[in-house]
């Protein structure tokens, strides 16, 4: 049987825009058939094109506007909005604010959990925020390029200005690529497999300047090495750390896990809260630090903390929230996968005299139960999952353990809706407005925090 849609490819139409999806596309609806249109703005009327057809929905592309968005802004360079780094950049800032907090609104009315969010916590200048990068490298035409993948895809865009991260690794990325081209280091191409460079990594720290700057190669030689080290050098005056990272297997992950240091430290440092933390290539660490330290205030805030309570930080990483917590708490226990992670967070605690701090490598969801075998008893527990949320067993657990509140930082408003289901079924009701935090301007990412309470004692 031939399905009737009610659209069909290479067709040209006119509609008007009457939602955005999370991933930022606009939502044009015939017959409540969707079609996504990128750069298409609710309240837009355009003329587009359809490209793609599947049974439940359509793609198109705008050709003309007959009426436009007053929320749009024109971006002088339209390829930020066809890579990751700014899907949103043609939404004015007040209306990328209100999109987190609608997002947030519609996902909670949709299972129908009455809940208030508060308006997004945004940035003043919400460009040129972020204090890493990790950008591809490719041969292009002859030429040695760095730059941006298209979305969805291994298609190199060269660019310089990134527009989202701080000015000072735009230039690093810039200065480097220079160096690698002056000596002609072959570019890795995925689809042989041949080639030395595979991405350039710069971090740079927010308030101590400090710059690192990692290549990851394919092979563990590093052709003409003194030569770059000496240029690199000479080029990037803030550096304090230049790393090779190998990575010899044909894959999409980024790193490998050799590091070999090429010139000065091997971590460079910055603070959060007024905590040092050291920061090494493979660590995990926030990359808006202006956004994080409003993130974390709002967490031990909300958790009103008077330095008598005892905490859980699950999912700790290298114990940024976990350290900032220890000022205003008894005692911290923090538990994270990644054992480096916990190595580094130990390290952090010492170096700045924290000694009421704890912390574990292990699953979160297993120690939970371990704790809470031991006779742990938390007045808080803290959760940042990953963005798959919490694992049921960790929310049973959770149940059973009994702390008073639990303070969920988010990164995916879905899963954060489902697990608010499921601690509600535990005995947690929410009972402050959710949070929206924003650490990704221009993207189409929401942060959040929401405070929980045990409402049966
Ligand atoms: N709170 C930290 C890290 C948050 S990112 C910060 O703000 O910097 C989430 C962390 O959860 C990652 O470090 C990841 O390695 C860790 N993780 C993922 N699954 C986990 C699990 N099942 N148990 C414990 N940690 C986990």
């Amino acid at each position: 049987m031939k399905l009737q849609l009610p659209v069909h490819k290479n067709e040209h139409r006119t509609g008007t825009v009457t939602d955005l999806t999370y991933e930022g596309n606009g939502v044009i609806k015939v017959d409540h058939y969707p079609i996504f249109i990128p750069n298409a703005l609710p309240g837009e009327t355009i003329e587009y094109v359809v490209t793609k057809v599947s049974k439940n929905f359509a793609w198109g592309r705008a050709l003309a506007w007959q009426t436009k968005s007053a929320d749009r802004v024109e971006l002088a360079d339209q390829r930020y909005l066809q890579t990751g780094i700014a899907p949103l950049g043609h939404l004015s800032y007040p209306a990328q604010l209100k999109f987190k907090q609608k997002l947030l609104v519609d996902l909670l009315a949709k299972a129908h959990l009455p809940l208030e969010v508060a308006p997004t916590l945004g940035m003043k200048t919400p460009v040129r925020y972020r204090n890493k990068a990790q950008v591809p490298v490719k041969l292009i035409r002859g030429r040695l390029e760095t730059g941006f993948y298209k979305r969805g895809s291994h298609d190199l865009v060269p660019i310089e200005d990134f527009l989202i991260q701080d000015p000072v690794i735009d230039q690093t990325i810039v200065a480097v690529r220079d160096v690698l081209r002056r000596h002609q280091i072959p570019a890795y191409d995925e689809q042989t497999g041949r080639g030395v460079i595979r991405t350039v990594m710069v971090r740079r720290g927010y308030y101590s300047h400090e710059v690192m700057v990692v290549l990851i190669t394919k092979t563990k030689h590093l052709p003409a090495q003194q030569a770059l080290i000496a240029e690199i050098v000479a080029a990037v005056p803030e550096l304090k750390s230049l790393v090779q990272n190998i990575n010899e297997k044909q894959t999409n992950k980024l790193l490998g896990d050799q590091n070999r240091v090429l010139w000065g430290q091997a971590t460079i440092n910055d603070q959060l809260l007024g905590i040092d933390f050291k920061i090494s290539p493979l660590s995990f660490y926030q990359v808006n630090p202006q956004q994080t330290e409003k993130l974390y205030q709002t967490a031990i805030e909300q958790a009103k903390l008077d330095g008598s309570q005892t905490v859980i930080d699950a999912y700790c990483g290298i114990g940024t929230i976990s350290l900032a917590v220890a000022k205003h708490a008894k005692k911290v226990y923090g538990v994270e996968i990644v054992p480096a992670a916990i190595a580094d967070a130990k390290q952090n605690a010492a170096l700045n005299g924290i000694d009421n701090a704890e912390f574990v490598v292990g699953k979160a969801e297993e120690q939970m139960a371990k704790w809470q075998a031991a006779g742990l008893k938390p007045d808080v527990l803290i959760v940042d999952p990953p963005r798959k949320g919490l694992a049921e067993s960790l929310i049973e657990a959770a149940g059973v353990m009994g702390p008073q509140k639990i303070i969920y930082v988010s990164c995916n408003p879905a899963t954060l809706v489902r697990d608010l289901q499921r601690l509600a079924a535990v005995g947690y009701q929410v009972t402050q407005p959710i949070q929206p935090v924003d650490q990704f301007p221009q993207t189409t990412h929401v942060e959040s925090v929401t405070v929980l309470e045990r409402t049966d004692k």
